[in-house]
């Protein structure tokens, strides 16, 4: 008997034991990341840059629509495939990567997401997302970013191996090091994928409350909307954005004005992922311009994806003329071959837009950032409305 007892005491001690291990480590991370935020203190802004030099798009940029998991390196990925002896790391690597971007002819959404379901095996471990992070925030850094919010499904990217909150802090470790090195601000969106179980969406806001001092700007929802309205998140969705979480939808892009009107009334959404849809109803973009909700508008990744059949045609332009506020990203650069500089371009030299459109588009980015107020003031300085 007295055996007995002793080995449940055992147990119950060394469970205690792990359990503590457990929470010495997260304190241990926390306190780590605090140390070394990926938010910064504030974004190094260029103010010798005049309004002019920015609005040659080469410095001072905001990206607000950037998914990491689109951003990757390919000479990364492919060295991370052969790093694991990953199948994919038998090709030639030539074959590879182009296998990582899609043609510049790409016009559908499966050739489009092709490109995910090869390499997405290889991104799925936390030493691989905090290089990925670093160089994602390295890149756009390159392009003329000063201020930018990636986002990623944390599910996506964890394995048996790996949770969702040790993607997390990879990620987080990984921009903290580009603000320290680079003196860009990369906050982090969380995503939660349609199609996939509320406990996620649960999950991802529990992680948004853990790490939202230290790099979380906010929530996202994404995926395929013509598969999966995803209406079953929108209580959740609401309540999270009530509760001061800020939310973005992904909504609109290949459905109907509907589901913008949806995202804003039901999942109370602060901004709307490309939204191009509700230039079809006047009556969306009307409720658009009232609660100034912004689009976050992506030429190319629109083509790319057939969304668009002709950028000429892109409805930015009718936006633009209406009111309603939009801003400028890639989506995803490294899978369009784009950065938010190159995308600048196309937009001046599709739209022509004037000065005052321009400024007015970057005070809507500043604005529309899910930043502290601290950062909001230092764009403001070189964005003034
Ligand atoms: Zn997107």
């Amino acid at each position: 008997m007295g055996n007995l007892n002793w080995k449940f005491f055992q147990k119950k001690i060394l469970r205690l034991f792990a359990c503590l291990c457990t929470i010495l480590d997260r304190l241990a991370w926390i306190l780590r990341l605090y140390a070394n935020p990926a938010e910064g203190k504030r974004p190094r802004v260029d103010f010798r840059a005049s309004l002019t030099e920015t609005i040659a798009m080469r410095q001072n940029l905001i990206e607000l629509h950037h998914h990491l998991d689109g951003a990757f390196r390919c000479a990364s990925l492919y060295e991370e495939a052969k790093r694991r002896r990953l199948p994919q790391g038998n090709l030639d690597r030539g074959i590879f990567c182009e296998k990582t971007t899609v043609s510049p002819s790409c016009s559908t959404l499966s050739e489009f997401l092709q490109t995910f379901y090869f390499f997405y095996e290889i991104a799925q471990s936390p030493q691989f997302m905090e290089r990925a992070a670093f160089e994602a925030a390295e890149d756009m850094h390159n392009a003329g970013v000063i201020y930018a919010e990636t986002r990623f499904a944390p599910h996506l990217l964890s394995t048996q191996e790996y949770s969702p909150e040790d993607i997390v802090q990879s990620v987080l470790r990984g921009l903290g090091r580009a603000n320290k090195e680079l003196g860009i601000t990369v906050r982090v969106i969380l995503t939660m994928m349609r199609g996939r179980a509320i406990q996620e969406l649960h999950e991802i806001i529990d992680l948004y409350n853990t790490y939202k001092g230290i790099g979380l700007a906010g929530i996202d929802l994404a995926g395929d909307e013509t598969l999966h309205s995803g209406r079953e998140y929108a209580p959740l969705f609401n309540e999270a954005s009530e509760a001061g979480i800020p939310v973005t939808i992904h909504a609109g892009e290949g459905t109907s004005a509907q589901r913008v009107r949806e995202a804003i009334l039901l999942f109370g959404a602060n901004r709307i992922g490309h939204g191009i849809k509700a230039a079809e109803d006047e009556s969306v973009m009307d409720l658009l311009i009232e609660r100034n909700i912004p689009l976050e508008t992506c030429l190319t990744s629109n083509l790319h994806t057939g969304t668009v059949q002709n950028i000429s045609k892109h409805p930015v332009g009718i936006f633009l003329k209406r009111g309603v506020p939009v801003t400028i990203n890639t989506d995803d650069p490294a899978i369009s071959g784009i950065t938010l500089a190159s995308e600048w371009d196309l937009f001046r030299a599709t739209f022509s837009p004037d000065t005052n459109t321009v400024q007015k588009i970057l005070f809507t980015s500043a604005q529309a950032s899910f930043a502290p107020d601290r950062t909001k003031e230092a764009l403001y300085k070189i964005f003034p409305e």
